[in-house]
C-alpha cells in the first residue's frame, strides 16, 4: 500500500496552537481524517497545499491503524487560484465544501466536489453552478420538491407558486397567499428545470437566461426545512451575495 493520498480538503479546523485537523474527501475512500502538524507555523512547508477546496496529494504512512493519519508533506495538485481571488467564488467553494462534509454520504462524491470546483474556477456566473450544486444536494438527501404540476390538486396548468410545506409547484387555484412563495414564470420554470438536472446537464443550463440568488434561495429553503443540517457558510455566502 503506497503511504499517498490524493484528495479535496473539504473542512481545515485549526488544532492546539499550530495544527489542523484535516478533513480530504477521496475518491472511493470518502472523507479522511488527517491531522497536520505544525501547519499554522509561518514557515510551514505544507501549509499552502492544506487550504481548504485545494486538490492535494499528500505523504502520510497509510498503514496506521488509526481514525486519522499524521501528514508528513503535501503537494498542490489544483490550488483553485481564480476561486481565492474572488469573494463570492470563494464563500461558494466554502459553502459546498461544508455541505459535503456536513452531509456523510456514503456515495463517492469526489466528482461532484471536483466538477463544482473545476467549473467555478472558469465560470463567469458562479450563481449557476451554485443553483445546479443545491439541487444535486436535495436530491440526494432525498428533499425533491414535485414540480410536474399542483403538489395540492394535480393541475398542470397555471402554476403560481412554490409551497416549501406541501413540497412543491402550487397552482393558481391553491394558492394561498401566507404560506406559498408567489414566483414568476420564469423564476418557476428555471427552478423546474434545476429540480431536474444533473450534472452532465450544466452545458445545458448554460443555454439558459441568468440564474439568481432567487432561484438558490428557493432551493436552499427545501434543504433548510428538510435536511436537518445547520450550515455555517451559508450566512456569509447570502452577506456576500447580498452585496
Ligand atoms: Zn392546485
Amino acid at each position: 500500500m503506497k503511504d499517498e493520498l490524493e484528495g479535496i480538503i473539504i473542512r481545515y479546523q485549526e488544532y492546539r496552537e499550530h495544527d489542523a485537523i484535516l478533513h480530504v474527501l477521496c475518491r472511493k475512500r470518502g472523507i479522511v481524517h488527517v491531522n497536520a502538524r505544525g501547519i499554522q507555523k509561518v514557515k510551514s512547508k505544507n501549509a499552502p497545499a492544506c487550504q481548504l477546496f485545494t486538490h492535494v496529494r499528500m505523504q502520510l504512512p497509510l498503514q496506521e491503524t488509526r481514525s486519522i493519519y499524521t501528514l508528513r508533506s503535501a503537494e498542490i495538485i489544483e490550488g483553485y487560484r481564480h476561486i481565492r481571488e474572488d469573494l463570492l467564488k470563494q464563500s461558494i467553494a466554502a459553502y459546498v465544501c461544508e455541505c459535503i462534509d456536513a452531509s456523510k454520504f456514503e456515495e463517492d462524491v469526489f466528482e461532484v466536489v471536483q466538477t463544482v470546483l473545476d467549473i467555478l474556477q472558469e465560470t463567469t456566473h458562479p450563481i449557476r453552478i451554485l443553483c445546479l450544486f443545491q439541487a444535486i444536494m436535495n436530491r440526494m438527501h432525498g428533499i425533491e420538491p414535485y414540480v410536474d404540476g399542483c403538489v395540492r390538486c394535480g393541475n398542470q396548468k397555471a402554476i403560481y407558486a412554490i409551497s416549501i410545506r406541501d413540497g412543491g409547484f402550487i397552482c393558481h387555484s391553491c394558492y394561498r397567499m401566507e404560506q406559498d412563495a408567489m414566483r414568476s414564470k420564469e423564476d418557476l420554470k428555471v427552478f423546474r428545470l434545476l429540480c431536474k438536472a444533473h450534472m452532465e446537464h450544466y452545458d445545458i443550463l448554460k443555454s439558459y437566461q441568468a440564474f439568481t440568488y432567487q432561484n438558490f434561495e428557493d432551493l436552499y429553503a427545501f434543504f433548510y426545512e428538510y435536511a436537518g443540517i445547520s450550515l455555517k457558510s451559508v450566512k456569509f455566502l447570502k452577506t456576500i451575495i447580498a452585496m
